[in-house]
């Protein structure tokens, strides 16, 4: 029942029934109020006071608000939550109209259409998605909203790969239709963590033609106007500044799932999920902030087309020999402001007077930048060609726009002088009034003998003279109107001081609506080049990415490396670049990996810490560096292209979808299996380590031979099952390698080199032997391990006969016969079950080694 409520409740309710699923922050004055379920949500998740009004209604309605002048703060609070807002403006004057001010929603801000903000970072690209399902394929779109560019891509095979997708992009907000499955939409919220936006208008609108010439495959065509239609619906205003949309041919690029990426750490680490401590992080030495959005996005999809990739090299080379010129490359880069979502904001009529300050001086480095590149002679020329200097406009900025502009766009103070006749006159007009001001001020203390008499100037009064109480009697009578009378003094008028204040504050108030006249006038100019500067930004963001690569290689001392067809891998003194970094070059020690048709797959052991995973990591990273185009941590490389990198390492722990890490393990290990090709890197840390000894070493050996025999793609696997090292006699392509350790002053100290052939296999005890055990304990475990051996080759899995017969497991040394054995057995019991209690999957390596600690001194008091 609307009509019991007042009219601007019902107002409200009718406005709110179109934006169901955001917070409507409805305008009233100098507040924006949210009311009924809004408010009661809004309060608790910006933590402001809740309160009630009337409404009409007999129940009085919930309500909260935000002062419009703060209300960017509130918003980006919600919108970092995952929340919309649907922002209703008065759209009339409220004092020329009679009755209820008409009120509509002027924009829909949502986390994937953030312009400006807290949620914007500078090389992070901001995208809003939209998934189309077809039979048998997904058609996917994206945009960034802040830069304008636009990409569809269309997918043939399973959702997951869908799901892979929006993890690469980060997608914030995915669009769908109405019907879409829930699973899928399930999915998106759990595993993409995104908002969920409902788009069913798949009409094609006139002004899409630029935006779709190159697209003509209709399912990826469907795709992109469910995303357009969804922003031009939700914005509400013009976009002038989208791209026309590109393809992105996802086959065109090596493919790495979302896991592998996130245990190679290739844009965020495991632990943090931030930047710092990844390859991204390593990498990271671009000057501008579009250089580090491309960064990213050429990280994300490393390339092979060997072509390209080559071209990239041949860049880098020039820009690592040319030292000084990079130099004063990079220098320049830095002046260079982000014009991509300044291109974004110009459209969106939001930048002011100091943007386009930054413009001009972004615009002034590219001749320099253009002649610095020239030097080089890099590419012939072609990538200054690329770099379009946009001559009129830097030359139109420079002429319009004074170099220290406010901030604000309507307070006059903005354009230069002799820029424009008009605003010259009334410049000169106020100017000239205020110098007779200043005069007639000089004239009437002399005339009035007052030192102190001033001329001033407020608002309500305007201009008026200032005579300090003592001296009033010193005024000549007539001359002086009385206008305002303060504590000690009085304050008054002249006609004349009237009559140039007129003059004065008509100059001043034209003047001011010229010049903002004028700045809109140059705001429209800059649209015009919207297209240009956006090509220039993707320009520069390329030199930069290459110009990075450039500096990173030299300072890293990598080397460029080659690409064979023969499946060939060879790296000689290699390392991994973030632990390289982390820990200093001197310790760290390099090693080298030979893989060819002999050796397609190699089975790593070595002892615990030893280096294993780093070793298998540093090759992926490498080959992923190899394929954007950097040059790579070895002395020396001969890589062949991988088409895809599969990596199951660590307890990478899926808990948020509540799968146990052994299931993660073998999800992982079936994406890969299925999915390789004999092109594909594929890296297995330590599989089936999660089930029993039998059962995990059963599943490692099939995984192994099946890869060896069906697949064949380059492999490193890494176990600790010592009993498969002997698989090298029957699988011909499989050899052994394992990391070893050394005594060095009575201690254990890893070598982290990589040496052919299995580890020692009495190694465990050997280290325990240098750790000291006691001699019969080292014995007793010799014993053991023959006996496990011999039953071993005898193929049979009755368990090792103890020396005492004891029922406890762990009880097969001579107890101490001071202490009655049911004694030690309780308690060995109790610290067995306190064992098994533990729950490893919430703990942190330090925790797991202090509770360990624990148990083990709980044993020996
Ligand atoms: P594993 O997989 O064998 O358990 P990791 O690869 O996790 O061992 O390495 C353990 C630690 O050893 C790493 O954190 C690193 O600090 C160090 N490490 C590994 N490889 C090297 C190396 N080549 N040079 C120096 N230190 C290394």
């Amino acid at each position: 029942m609307m009509s019991q409520y007042t009219p601007m409740i019902q107002q409200y309710l009718q406005v709110k029934a179109d934006y169901q699923d955001a917070f409507l922050f409805f305008r009233l004055g100098d507040f924006y109020e949210m009311f009924f379920d809004d408010a009661v949500k809004a309060s608790q998740e910006l933590e402001i006071t809740l309160t009630s009004r009337d409404g009409g209604s007999s129940e009085r309605i919930p309500m909260c608000g935000v002062p419009y002048h703060a209300a960017s703060n509130y918003i980006d609070i919600l919108i970092e939550k995952g929340f919309k807002v649907a922002i209703c403006e008065q759209v009339e004057d409220p004092k020329k109209t009679k009755g209820m001010v008409k009120r509509e929603v002027v924009q829909l801000i949502t986390p994937g259409t953030k312009m400006d903000g807290k949620g914007l970072v500078e090389k992070e690209n901001n995208y809003i998605a939209s998934i189309s399902d077809f039979e048998g394929s997904f058609g996917i779109a994206y945009t960034d909203l802040s830069t304008g560019e636009n990409h569809v891509s269309l997918i043939t095979s399973s959702f997951d790969l869908v799901l892979n997708e929006m993890a690469t992009i980060g997608a914030k907000e995915i669009v769908v239709h109405s019907q879409f499955k829930d699973n899928y939409q399930k999915q998106l919220i759990e595993r993409i963590h995104a908002t969920i936006s409902i788009e069913d208008d798949l009409t094609e609108k006139m002004d899409y033609q630029n935006l779709l010439s190159d697209i003509s495959n209709q399912e990826m065509r469907i795709s992109i106007i469910r995303l357009l239609n969804y922003l031009f619906r939700t914005q509400k205003r013009s976009l002038d500044h989208l791209q026309p949309v590109s393809e992105v041919e996802i086959n065109q690029f090596m493919k790495i799932d979302y896991f592998s990426k996130r245990n190679l750490e290739i844009t965020e680490t495991i632990r943090s999920k931030g930047k710092k401590g990844s390859l991204l992080w390593l990498l990271d030495e671009t000057m501008t902030a579009m250089g580090g959005r491309l960064l990213k996005q050429w990280l994300d999809r490393p390339l092979i087309d060997q072509k390209e990739i080559e071209r990239r090299q041949q860049l880098v080379e020039t820009l690592i020999e040319r030292f000084f010129e990079r130099q004063d490359l990079r220098e320049k880069l830095k002046e260079v402001y982000d014009l991509e979502r300044l291109a974004g904001r110009v459209a969106f009529g939001n930048v002011n007077a100091r943007d386009l300050i930054q413009l001009k001086y972004s615009l002034q480095q590219i001749p320099i930048i253009r002649q610095i590149l020239a030097q080089m002679n890099i590419e012939n020329g072609k990538i200054v060609e690329s770099l379009d200097p946009c001559e009129e406009l830097t030359d139109l900025l420079e002429r319009a726009i004074i170099d220290n502009p406010p901030l604000s766009i309507k307070e006059g103070g903005i354009i230069q002088d002799g820029y424009h006749q008009e605003l010259d006159q009334y410049r000169d007009a106020s100017r000239n009034g205020k110098n007779w001001l200043a005069a007639l001020e000089q004239e009437e203390r002399v005339k009035t003998g007052i030192k102190s008499l001033k001329i001033g100037y407020n608002r309500v009064f305007g201009y008026y003279i200032e005579v300090t109480k003592s001296n009033l009697h010193l005024l000549e009578d007539g001359r002086y109107e009385r206008k305002q009378t303060l504590a000690n003094a009085e304050r008054f008028i002249t006609p004349e001081l009237k009559e140039k204040e007129t003059l004065i504050l008509q100059a001043e108030e034209k003047s001011v609506e010229l010049e903002y006249d004028l700045f809109v006038q140059v705001r429209e100019f800059v649209k015009e080049f919207i297209p240009r500067l956006q090509n220039l930004a993707k320009a520069v963001s390329e030199i930069d990415c290459l110009q990075c690569f450039a500096t990173i290689s030299e300072a890293r001392h990598y080397v460029k490396p080659k690409f064979n067809h023969e499946r060939k891998i060879v790296i000689k003194e290699g390392r991994h670049p973030v632990v390289e970094k982390v820990m200093n070059a001197q310790e760290y020690v390099p090693n080298d990996c030979l893989m060819d048709s002999d050796r397609e797959l190699l089975l790593i052991t070595g002892p615990n810490m030893s280096g294993k995973s780093t070793y298998m990591r540093q090759i992926a990273l490498t080959s992923i560096l190899a394929q954007i185009g950097c040059y790579v941590p070895a002395s020396e490389a001969i890589l062949p292209i991988f088409d895809q990198v599969f990596t199951r390492i660590g307890a990478a722990d899926d808990l948020i979808s509540g799968q146990s890490t052994f299931m993660v393990e073998m999800l992982e290990a079936k994406n890969a299996i299925t999915n390789a090709t004999k092109d594909s890197l594929i890296l297995f840390d330590e599989i089936g380590r999660g089930t029993s000894t039998y059962d995990g070493m059963a599943l490692a050996q099939a995984i192994i031979e099946y890869i060896h025999s069906r697949i064949g793609a380059k492999t490193l696997f890494s176990t600790h099952y010592h009993e498969l090292t002997i698989l090298d006699e029957s699988l011909k392509q499989l050899k052994n390698v394992h990391v070893s350790a050394i005594e060095q002053n009575g201690n254990v100290v890893f070598l982290h080199k990589i040496k052919e052939g299995p580890a020692d296999k009495s190694y465990g005890i050997h280290v325990a032997q240098l750790a000291e055990l006691p001699a019969e304990l080292i014995k007793r475990a010799n014993e053991i391990l023959s006996q496990l051996e011999n039953q071993d080759s005898q193929e049979t899995s009755t368990p090792i006969k103890q020396k005492n017969q004891s029922s406890e497991q762990l009880s097969f040394f001579e107890v101490p016969e001071s202490k009655p054995k049911q004694d030690v057995s309780s308690k060995e019991k109790k610290i067995v079950d306190e064992l098994k209690n533990i729950n490893l999957l919430e703990m942190n390596p330090l925790q797991a080694m202090n509770t360990l600690y624990e148990l083990q001194k709980k044993l020996k008091g």
